[in-house]
């Protein structure tokens, strides 16, 4: 929501390239209001899966016993046979086979799309497909994709380009960070929310990426989101009201920012509160 709010704000200012990095969920193009048909789709092949030569296989079970993942079994007829969701593409089978019966092969495990929003933007998004792993890898393509939207629109001045991240600390959490010039880390006011603001900052500081920090939802514990703003001290950005009619707007495919509610007014205080931060 608030990544769909800042695109179509600062889009009002300068030229914009959204990016869904988000690519086990993407949900970026419904908040902006959905789209129907994509400019382009591009195949994403950051995976392998091992192909089996069952002419050469003997059948000694090797490749199944030092299979950490237990994504091989030995059928009845004494074959080693794969479950393809199970398997992380490690290459431990093709290392161990006695018989070079098994050669990993690269799959599409995901698709970049692309398409130009009514908002005269680009949206840069990028889905995992079920099952399947190495989204960090993923995000790489699709913030390669960005960029090279961003070059295309060169011509036109300074970019900015906006990513919404993945929750948590994970391979695709890293992968967004990479290269920000800053990060706004979005919280909810409850011991956990808090614990993973805490972990989450590890990494930015890591990175050493200046950041802002968001309470989303900070009156369903105003005096819990009143320590985490004193905690945020002088790089508390803002905080947004829980309403559900937020959830009924997403459902109807209405951008926030073309709605009445108080979370609208609480997000552009955001956005002039980050433009401050960043000295504009
Ligand atoms: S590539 Fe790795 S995870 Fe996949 S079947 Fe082979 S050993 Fe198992
Ligand atoms: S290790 Fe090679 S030869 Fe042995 S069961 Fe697996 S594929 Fe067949």
């Amino acid at each position: 929501m608030l990544t769909s709010a800042l695109a179509m704000l600062f889009a009002k200012e300068r030229k914009v390239v959204a990016v869904d990095c988000d690519a086990d969920a993407p949900n970026l193009a419904l908040w902006l209001g959905g789209i129907k048909s994509w400019d382009k789709i591009i195949p994403v092949i950051t995976s392998a899966k091992p192909e089996i030569d069952y002419k050469k296989c003997d059948g000694c079970g090797l490749c199944v016993e030092n299979c950490r993942f237990s994504a091989l079994r030995l059928t009845p007829q004494g074959k080693p046979a794969l479950n393809p969701f199970l398997c992380e593409g490690c290459g431990a089978c093709e290392v161990i086979c006695p018989k070079g019966a098994i050669k990993l092969k690269p799959v599409q495990n995901g698709e970049i799309r692309i398409k130009r929003t009514r908002y005269n933007f680009p949206l840069v998004s990028g889905q995992l497909f079920p099952g399947e792993t190495g989204s960090g890898k993923v995000v790489d393509e699709i913030k390669s994709e960005a960029s090279a939207a961003a070059k295309a629109m060169a011509d036109k001045g300074k970019i900015i380009m906006i990513i919404d991240s993945a929750p948590g600390t994970g391979c695709p959490v890293t992968a967004a960070l990479k290269d920000a010039d800053f990060t706004i880390l979005i919280t909810e006011p409850t011991p956990s929310g808090f614990a993973d603001l805490k972990r989450v900052l590890e990494v930015v500081n890591h990175f050493k990426i200046p950041y802002g920090v968001v309470v989303n939802k900070w009156d369903i514990n105003p005096k819990f989101s009143n320590r985490m703003e004193k905690w945020a001290r002088g790089k508390f950005l803002g905080k947004i009201s829980y309403d559900k009619k937020i959830f009924q707007a997403i459902s109807n495919l209405t951008p926030i920012m073309e709605t009445n509610l108080k979370a609208k007014n609480e997000i552009k205080d955001i956005y002039d509160e980050l433009k401050i931060c960043q000295g504009q």
